[in-house]
Parts: C-alpha cells; sequence; structure tokens
C-alpha cells in the first residue's frame, strides 16, 4: 500500500470523507487523493516523494507558486513578534490601505478569515443598509457555503431558491432567487417582477466555481444598471478573481464598479484572509457605526495579513500579470491543442493566471453548458496527467491556476506530459 493510500485509510475513519473540503477527496476523479508534504516553486511532493506541477495553487491562493522566499519572509518576521492580539495592528491598516488603492470601489474595507465569512457579511450588510431580505444570484456561481447562498434554482416562474445542501431550512432558501448565469433577460424579468424586494446581486464577475465561465458582453453592464435603477446593492465576489486575473480584478478588467466587493485567496496568500469593502456609506452600517453586526476572533491575523501583503507586493511589480497571462495562455492552448491533434474536442480559456481547460467544443456560457462536457474523457486525463506528474485540479468542474513559479522549464514538461497522455488515453 502506498503511503497515500494508508493516510487516507486513517483519515477516512476520522474525518468525515477523508478530508477537509469536499473536492479534495477525488470524488469526482475516483481514486486516492495525494497527501502533500511540502512545496516548492511551481511543484508539490506526495507523501510518497512523488513530485507534481501543480495547476491548483491551493486553489488560487498561491500566486507566486509554493514557499515563496518573500512571502515566508515575511511569516517568519511576523510570527516572531507574535501571532494574535484580538486589537488592531499596523498591518491591517497597510492591508486597508493597499486593497483600497488596488481596487477604486473600495472606500472602506474590513478583515475576516475566510471567503464565506465575507460573502455572507456581505449579504447581511446589504440586508442591513436595504431593508430588504431577497437576494438575487446564479447558477454554479459558488460563494462560499452560507446558508443563504447554498441555493440552487427551483421550479416555478418567480424562480425561488431550494436548498443546495442538506441543513438548509427551504425558508432560508426561499429568499434567494437564482437565475441563469449570462442570462440578461432572466434578470430582468426577475427586477421586473420583485425588484423592489431585492437586497443584493451577488455575482462571480468571471466565474470560477464551474470550471471557468466568463460573463457575455455588457452582461456585467446589464446588473450595474438595473441593480442603481431598483436600489438593490451589487456585490461582486472576487474571492477567486481578486489580483487573480488583473491587479484590480475582473471590475478593473471590464470597468464596472460595484457596491461591495468580497476579496479572499489570494489577499491571505496561502494563510486565512479574506475581506470585503465598497461603498463608504455601505460600510458605515457595519457595527460599531451602525446596526449590522459583524466580528471576528482573529480577523486581521498578523501572521496571515504579513504573508497576504508579501503576495500583494509581488503582484505589484512591473508586468507580472503580462508574464502570468502570457504563461497562462502558453499552457493552457498547449494543452487544448495537444488534444485536438488526438482527436479529442478539447478548448480552453484563460485570464490572467486563472484558466479552464473544457472537454467539450466550446468554452460554455453557463452551468447547464459546463454540464455538457466530457467528463469520463477529462476524469481518465486527470489520471494520466497525475502518472505524469502534473496535478490538475480533482474535477472537471474546477477552474485552474498558474503561479509565478510556473516557468517555461515546467510549462514545456507540462506540454510534453499531456501530449503522452493524450496519446495514452486515446489508445
Ligand atoms: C473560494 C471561494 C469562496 C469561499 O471562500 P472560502 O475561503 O473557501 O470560504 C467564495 N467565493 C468564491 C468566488 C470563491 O472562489
Amino acid at each position: 500500500m502506498s503511503r497515500n493510500e494508508e493516510l487516507f485509510e486513517r483519515s477516512r475513519k476520522l474525518i468525515p470523507g477523508g478530508v477537509n473540503s469536499p473536492v479534495r477527496a477525488f470524488g469526482g476523479v475516483g481514486g486516492v487523493p495525494r497527501f502533500f508534504q511540502r512545496g516548492e516553486g511551481a511543484r508539490v511532493f506526495d507523501a510518497d516523494g512523488q513530485a507534481y506541477i501543480d495547476y491548483v495553487c491551493s486553489w488560487g491562493p498561491l500566486l507566486h507558486g509554493h514557499a515563496h522566499p518573500d512571502v515566508l519572509k515575511a511569516v517568519h518576521a511576523a510570527v516572531d513578534r507574535g501571532l494574535s492580539f484580538g486589537a488592531p495592528t499596523g498591518l491591517e491598516l497597510e492591508m486597508a490601505e493597499t486593497l483600497c488603492a488596488l481596487m477604486p470601489s473600495l472606500e472602506q474595507v474590513r478583515l475576516v478569515s475566510s471567503g464565506t465569512e465575507a460573502t455572507m457579511s456581505a449579504i447581511r450588510l446589504a440586508r442591513g443598509f436595504t431593508g430588504r431580505s431577497r437576494i438575487l444570484k446564479f447558477d454554479g456561481c459558488y460563494h462560499g457555503h452560507g446558508d443563504a447562498l447554498l441555493v440552487k434554482a427551483g421550479s416555478g416562474a418567480l424562480t425561488f431558491g431550494q436548498p443546495s445542501s442538506g441543513g438548509v431550512p427551504p425558508e432560508v432558501a426561499a429568499l434567494t432567487s437564482v437565475v441563469d448565469y449570462n442570462d440578461e433577460a432572466a434578470v430582468r424579468r426577475a427586477f421586473a417582477d420583485y425588484g423592489n424586494e431585492i437586497a443584493a446581486v451577488i455575482v462571480e464577475p468571471i466565474a470560477g466555481n464551474m470550471n471557468f465561465v466568463l460573463p457575455a458582453a455588457g452582461f456585467l453592464q446589464t446588473l450595474r444598471e438595473l441593480c442603481t435603477q431598483h436600489g438593490a446593492v451589487l456585490i461582486f465576489d472576487e474571492v477567486m478573481t481578486g489580483f487573480r486575473v488583473a491587479l484590480g480584478g475582473v471590475q478593473a478588467l471590464y470597468g464596472i464598479r460595484p457596491d461591495l466587493t468580497t476579496l479572499g485567496k489570494v489577499i491571505g496568500g496561502g494563510l486565512p484572509v479574506a475581506a470585503f469593502g465598497g461603498r463608504r456609506d455601505i460600510m458605515g452600517r457595519l457595527a460599531p457605526m451602525g446596526p449590522v453586526y459583524q466580528a471576528g476572533t482573529l480577523s486581521g491575523n498578523p501572521v496571515a495579513v504579513s504573508a497576504g501583503l508579501a503576495n500583494l507586493r509581488l503582484a505589484r511589480q512591473d508586468g507580472f500579470y503580462d508574464m502570468l497571462g502570457e504563461r497562462t495562455r502558453e499552457v493552457t492552448e498547449g494543452i487544448a491543442l495537444r488534444g485536438q491533434a488526438a482527436g479529442f474536442p478539447v478548448c480552453a480559456l484563460s485570464v490572467g493566471g486563472m484558466f479552464g481547460l473544457f472537454f467539450r467544443p466550446a468554452p460554455p456560457r453557463n452551468l447547464a453548458e459546463v454540464m455538457e462536457c466530457d467528463r469520463d474523457t477529462f476524469n481518465r486525463f486527470f489520471h494520466a496527467m497525475l502518472d505524469e506528474g502534473v496535478y490538475l485540479a480533482p474535477s472537471a468542474y474546477e477552474a485552474g491556476f498558474v503561479s509565478g513559479a510556473h516557468g517555461s522549464v515546467e510549462i514545456q514538461q507540462t506540454l510534453a506530459a499531456a501530449e503522452r497522455a493524450f496519446a495514452r488515453i486515446k489508445a
């Protein structure tokens, strides 16, 4: 038995499914999850000593790869000064100044410890600000595991949602409306029918939790206009895309100013930091200034914030995103071309350091099209790549990530691996 198998068997006895977050269990692709011991640059090393080029990057945070010396140095220095104070620190101010400078829609920002907390708090704040209860979200967008957002489309004209998870009361889910991503007409209908009930529209402005889906031309602009017209709060959930697709996030790429933004992943550099922020008049409703309560014992933790600040400092270096975007495009288009040459209908899309690889002829525009991909072929490709020493996201429905540590050596190795993997699964 391999060490990975042994660890998984023992973990399953004590940890539900053997993992602390479901997708890690390899449920979608089958087989035994790799237990990682160490990471360095673009590579991770599992419990059996096997090395992999990593295209998950901890699901996004590791913008500069594993164990970047600058990030580690910042963390070590912070650790030496003490782990937590439960009182304000100058580091939190530096993080707030950095975020507000890089993302002009942020007039004020509050730090939390996970993306889930950020979206939950943003929703409560939007409800407190508007005095309304209904939320509009999009099918296939993931906003963490808060009750109000674990909701899928129900049947019926008003698209009142149904729980997508056990334990979410139908009464709670009924306050969330769900429409298809990129379906402008459905959003217009929702606002026409009950626009004065909608507290917030929450959207992944580029969707990265149903593989990778770009907003159609004008889609985000329409959301902006409808929210303004009806007094609803527009929330861009940029937990994944923030500082991943561009320095200022999707809102900088598309030139749209949301009312609130949620951040996470990259801003913690691999440690738990997340944030929500936006319009001053809305943020001013938060405790202790206003009546909307929100708090956290470890919010703005100095060690975590130090890692995030170091991550962002590296991201601000001249040309970083051009370089990252170029490499991401090279490796993902290269994989797609090799797949096509082997006769598979594969295509790829990327923005900055985030990408989608699709086992279907064209990039999907919504969840239904994402679900049309050839999952069987993806799964065989995934395992063939794993055997070749390349670690892709263990699911056909997840986005992938490239870091600044992925250089031309890693990219050429990945492309050679892909060519062999496609040849193998074809045979
Ligand atoms: C990851 C993610 C979240 C949840 O963040 P956690 O830190 O896992 O709680 C929320 N929204 C989006 C868009 C995400 O990608």
